[in-house]
């Protein structure tokens, strides 16, 4: 049995209805397609295993979509059945490959997907990646009236709506197992590191990072960073007592990256021995953490629970431990606020 409850504009839970799950249900859905879109995230497997046996299990026939819209666009469709999906919840990246598709950004690209999709008689779509991904399936959604479900699959926890998303739990643990090591090294040398990660314009990855590893500080793009403040935060981290400093930035145009703040700080103080590293794409692969397969699963169950609700135009999400069903206009909202108790908690713990 799962918990759903819908939330509404303002993100308030709607009431929560209580439901067991695959209580026969009609359902005009008799065929799924699923593909994975933009970024790979670890845990994405995870929830392509689930959303397949999920649907199989309820009556459905599955049909794998290679390289994301993309493939949609360009028929790559395979019939999945359910040992399509075997061994493959330790596996990071996504089998079903990703991309990024220009074409499914136009009326023409998107006519040739609907198309592919009545070729194969596939009446509804699971959608697992970030924002670019569920805003395009939530315009393909409107235009074709097809009915869409969407899965957060993204590192940055970006999305509004859901405490967390795919892969995320994942990324942070090894970002924190990087810092570890580069922390051995900061203090060996008495170094000050500036540590890039991604987010795009999120800051959590970087926060929770620089908590999880006993950073210093975290240059993020929710909170601005005067000049002025940089170098106190400097100063206060490396001269005081310290014999290494490790800042966390997430990479942003308003961050301006690990590179420029450190050319900043090394202009300042050229005294201090100022390295910078870039995480970049390490961050992304991997095998998911229990957290990521188990969120995987269970938002891939329910992304069938939800058709067979009659939902439409949806992401999965967690909040508070259940799984709501977030519109997916509330979902990709640019204004996820960055948590003023984790900022705390980062400012007092580094000391
Ligand atoms: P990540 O957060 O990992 O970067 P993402 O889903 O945000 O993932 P994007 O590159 O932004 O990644 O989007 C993935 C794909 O979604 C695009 O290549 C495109 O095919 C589709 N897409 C994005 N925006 C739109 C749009 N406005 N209209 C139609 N399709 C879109």
């Amino acid at each position: 049995m799962i918990f759903c409850c819908i939330v509404d504009e303002n993100n308030v839970p709607l009431p929560l209805t209580f439901t067991r799950i695959f209580k026969h249900m009609e359902s005009n859905i008799k065929s799924i397609g699923i593909l994975t879109s933009g970024g790979d995230s670890p845990g994405m497997n995870a929830a392509i295993r689930a959303v397949t046996r999920a649907a199989i299990f309820s009556g459905m026939r599955v049909y794998g979509i290679y390289r994301g819209f993309r493939g949609l666009v360009f028929n790559e469709i395979e019939e999945f059945q359910t040992n399509s999906v075997s061994n493959i919840i330790k596996q990071g990246g996504t089998i079903l490959k990703t991309a990024r598709s220009e074409e499914f950004k136009t009326v023409e690209g998107r006519k040739r997907a609907y198309e592919n999709l009545k070729k194969h008689n596939i009446d509804a779509l699971v959608v697992i990646g970030g924002d670019g991904s569920l805003t395009g399936a939530g315009i393909f959604a409107n235009e074709f009236n097809i009915p869409v479900v969407g899965l957060p699959g993204t590192i940055d926890n970006d999305l509004n709506g859901t405490d967390t998303t795919i892969g995320y739990d994942t990324a942070l643990n090894t970002i924190m197992e990087s810092m570890d090591r580069l922390r051995d090294t900061a203090t060996s040398h008495e170094r000050l590191f500036f540590v890039e990660v991604m987010g795009r314009n999120c800051g959590y990855l970087a926060l929770n990072s620089a908590i999880a590893s006993g950073a210093e500080a975290a240059i993020i793009p929710e909170i601005s960073i005067e000049k002025d403040q940089l170098a106190e935060l400097i100063d206060q981290g490396f001269r005081k007592s310290k014999n290494s400093s490790m800042v966390l930035v997430a990479e942003s145009e308003v961050t301006g990256g690990a590179m420029k703040l450190a050319e900043r700080v090394k202009r300042q103080y050229p005294s201090y021995d100022v390295r910078v590293t870039i995480l970049g794409h390490l961050q992304r692969g991997g095998s998911p953490t229990a957290e990521d397969r188990i969120l995987a699963s269970r938002m891939g169950i329910a992304a069938i629970q939800a058709f067979q609700e009659n939902q439409r135009n949806v992401m999965i999400g967690i909040r508070e431990n259940e799984i709501v069903y977030v519109p997916f206009k509330r979902a990709i909202k640019k204004e996820r606020e960055i948590s003023d108790e984790l900022l705390e908690v980062l400012r007092i713990s580094s000391i």
